[in-house]
């Protein structure tokens, strides 16, 4: 097969799908939700949510409204998901929620107040999910107004609370006890909506055993293969793999400095490999610390990303222009070039660009 001659984004759909059955065997009892916000995690929503219907996921969690109809006009009609909107009742949003068959997660007494004048005018009950802060102090309901809602029953007219989800600040580190002391504040909460089902785990929180799992987990980055604690795991695949073009490849000498200003001082001979990708392409600028791309079998230290060039260092490695360089994929760790980036992984795949020319590989 020619290699591309162009930098290239490959999404792979049956990875994905091996994703999904090794986090589904991990929460025996539990549905999986997945969390598909921001175009899902860059690589798009319609390939990744028909593959993972296809699969067997029926419901689905966005951040944005626009999102949720953009997720309903993929799925509709013949796959009748449902489909949570994080950011809740927001103002205005209850015709465009009812238009699109969205469930908001409620996520403040205003929303509540809201959704339940909206029920009012539109006469009929509305299927919502409620947010509980149990400690991230981020989004959701902390425990008193949970109580203060549920005591004036009033409050709920015409909500028919289905969920009832929480989420974890610390999950990537299992001792934390901080773990803990969410469990127990989100059992108070939801014994409070004793027919809701109950959701607490997204990636992280579903590897810290049963008692996180309750009725439904909601992983995100695992299903793209970012590993739960922030480093590759033997067990997810790698779904986003970005290839380039080798343009160049040239000898430094020492004395020589690659890049711009202070760049890169050159201190022995150093045989590199300009590539055709930068940071216009989704290479985070600051991978170049501890970053690496995988060439000819081996990891190559990234030297200098620039907009739409990387050099790496080949050594002596057979290399021509035209060859490609894997800079992220099976080989070139998701969670690895997130480390050297000092970001996570999920915003590495976030700021994929579609400059880079995508690539579904096991399309349904
Ligand atoms: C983003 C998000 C998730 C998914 O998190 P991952 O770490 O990607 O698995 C789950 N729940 C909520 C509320 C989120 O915002």
């Amino acid at each position: 097969m020619a290699e591309p001659a162009v930098a290239q984004l490959t999404v792979d759909l049956d990875a994905l799908a091996d994703n999904f059955g090794s986090l589904g065997a991990h929460v025996t009892g539990a549905e999986l939700a997945p969390v598909l916000k921001s175009d899902a995690y860059g690589l798009g929503a319609g390939p990744v949510v028909r593959r993972l219907w296809a699969e067997g996921a029926r419901r689905f969690f966005v951040a944005r409204l626009a999102e949720g109809e953009a997720l309903r006009a993929l799925l509709t009609p013949a796959r009748p998901a449902t489909i949570y909107v994080l950011d809740g009742m927001t103002d205005e949003a209850g015709p465009r929620l009812d238009a699109a068959g969205l469930t908001p997660v409620l996520c403040s007494l205003p929303q509540i107040a809201g959704a339940a004048a909206h029920a009012a005018v539109c006469g009929r009950s509305l299927p919502v999910a409620i947010n509980i802060d149990t400690g991230m102090g981020r989004q959701g309901l902390v425990l008193e107004e949970i109580r203060a809602v549920v005591q004036s029953m009033d409050r709920l007219r015409g909500l028919n609370v289905g969920l009832v989800m929480s989420h974890l600040g610390s999950a990537k580190e299992p001792k934390n006890p901080r773990n803990s002391r969410q469990l127990a504040a989100f059992l108070e909460g939801r014994s409070l909506f004793p027919e809701a089902r109950a959701s607490l785990a997204a990636s992280a929180g579903i590897y810290l055993g049963p008692d996180y799992h309750f009725d439904l987990v909601r992983p995100g980055i695992s299903l793209f293969g970012g590993g739960p604690l922030e480093r590759p795991d033997d067990r997810l695949r790698a779904v986003a793999t970005l290839t380039a073009p080798i343009l160049e490849i040239r000898n430094l000498r020492p004395g020589d400095i690659l890049g711009y200003g202070e760049g890169v001082r050159i201190d022995a001979p150093t045989r590199v490999a300009v590539v055709s990708a930068g940071y216009a392409d989704g290479i985070l600028r600051a991978a170049k610390r501890g970053g690496y791309a995988w060439f000819a079998g081996a990891r190559r230290r990234m030297l200098i990303v620039n907009m739409d060039i990387s050099v790496i260092e080949i050594g002596d490695a057979e290399a021509a222009p035209g060859q490609s360089v894997e800079l992220l994929g099976p080989n070139a760790h998701l969670d690895d070039l997130a480390l050297a980036a000092d970001t996570v992984a999920h915003e590495v795949l976030v700021r994929l660009s579609r400059r880079a020319e995508c690539v579904y590989l096991g399309q349904v």
